[in-house]
């Protein structure tokens, strides 16, 4: 077999959960059959990254160059693609493959892949390694993975998404997960003009919520700890609620058609169920890990629903991308160099970003001598 021509990228790695990112040089295959070559431009960063390098889920692969939210430009064609030509723009979001041929990637759901390794994340290798698979093998043939904090990225032409051409690249670059993640449910659960949508914490993905849920026609509110944030609330035309404001709380009880939980650790969801409407239902996308107990008493004299969702397939995620440019929506961004990513993990992990960084990789080119 012919060896793989390799090309030069350069990223910003973690090398440990307790270390910096730093400058690292590591290489990709060139682009084979069917897959494309991507210059990076702009990279969202997302809570999941500061999850991922600070091993919170306890499954990352080391070095770890973050980076789900990419938009590029394409800049080589492997033989065979035909779904871009050279110098479109385009979109990675979380995968860049699935198995293609379980019941969930055969309807269009590669995010719920059943196959031994399920997806392959964007970084972070396989989403269920070998060392967990049941055959004990790895069908993508790659541990790690390599994401978009990086100059260049190799993927398979069908996991490439279309952006708009009346989208920003750095605006559309967040709607890769944030959009796509939030999206989805609202999608999925059938959220309607005039329904009452709840959304929980007011972050990178709460901002996106708040926006499409709007554009669906929704009435929303938003539930944040941040007193700064009602402001925020209302500049979007949206309703802002503290959570701690027990009054206003009481208020909306049993009114809302679906909420949505953005809130990025174990939380107490029991005062939000309180708020559902009969037959509704409340999705965590926030904490992916255990919860604390849920009140059924509360769940079940109403048939509410508590429910979780995984960011968005192929399909939503090139849908949200169209969908906010049909309407004019984006995500409110602060652009970053990327040799300032360890403050604006900090930044985040302490709520102080409005709403969602977003990196400029030509800023990378500052420490090609590395
Ligand atoms: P952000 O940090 O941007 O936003 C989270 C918001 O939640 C904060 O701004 C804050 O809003 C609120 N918050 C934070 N900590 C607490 C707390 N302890 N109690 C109550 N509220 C809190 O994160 P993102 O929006 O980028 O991501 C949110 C979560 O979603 C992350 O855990 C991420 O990993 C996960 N995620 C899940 C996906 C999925 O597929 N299910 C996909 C992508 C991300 P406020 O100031 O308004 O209170």
């Amino acid at each position: 077999m012919k060896a793989a021509i390799m090309i030069k990228a350069l990223g910003y790695a973690a090398k440990h959960s307790y270390s910096r990112l730093k400058p690292l040089e590591f290489e990709r295959e060139e682009a084979q059959a069917n897959e494309i070559e991507i210059e990076v431009l702009f990279c969202g960063v997302c809570h999941s990254d500061i999850h991922q390098v600070k091993n919170e889920w306890a499954n990352t692969v080391y070095p770890c160059v973050p980076g789900h939210e990419i938009v590029g430009r394409v800049t080589r064609l492997g033989p065979g693609g035909t779904r871009h030509a050279v110098g479109d723009l385009v979109g990675v979001g979380c995968m860049i493959e699935s198995c293609r041929h379980c019941d969930p990637c055969q309807s269009g759901d590669q995010n719920y892949c059943e196959g031994p390794n399920s997806w392959l994340s964007t970084y972070n290798g396989p989403m269920v390694p070998a060392a967990k698979a049941p055959n004990g093998g790895n069908m993508y043939g790659r541990d790690n993975t390599f994401g978009g904090y990086s100059d260049v990225i190799v993927v398979n032409e069908d996991f490439a998404l279309k952006i708009p051409a009346n989208l920003k690249p750095e605006v559309a670059a967040p709607i890769l997960c944030a959009g796509a993640t939030t999206y989805s449910p609202l999608k999925h659960w059938g959220v309607k003009r005039g329904d009452k949508v709840g959304v929980i914490g007011f972050g990178g993905l709460g901002d996106m919520a708040a926006k499409i849920a709007k554009a669906m026609g929704a009435q929303v509110t938003v539930f944040t700890t941040t007193t700064q944030k009602l402001e925020e609330a209302t500049r979007l035309g949206i309703k802002g609620v503290l959570e701690s404001d027990k009054e206003a709380m009481k208020e909306l009880s049993s009114s809302f058609d679906f909420m949505l939980s953005t809130i990025p650790e174990k939380h107490d969801i029991n005062p939000f169920i309180e708020l559902l409407k009969r037959d509704s239902t409340l999705c965590i996308v926030g904490a992916l890990e255990p919860m604390a107990g849920v009140n059924n008493a509360a769940v079940a004299f109403h048939r509410k629903r508590v429910a979780g969702s995984l960011i968005g397939n192929l399909a939503d995620t090139q849908e949200v991308l169209d969908f906010c440019a049909e309407h004019s929506i984006g995500p409110d961004i602060e652009i970053i160099d990327i040799q300032d990513v360890d403050d604006a993990f900090k930044k985040v992990e302490k709520g102080d970003v409005r709403f969602r960084y977003v990196i400029d990789m030509a800023s990378i080119k500052r420490d090609k001598s590395v």
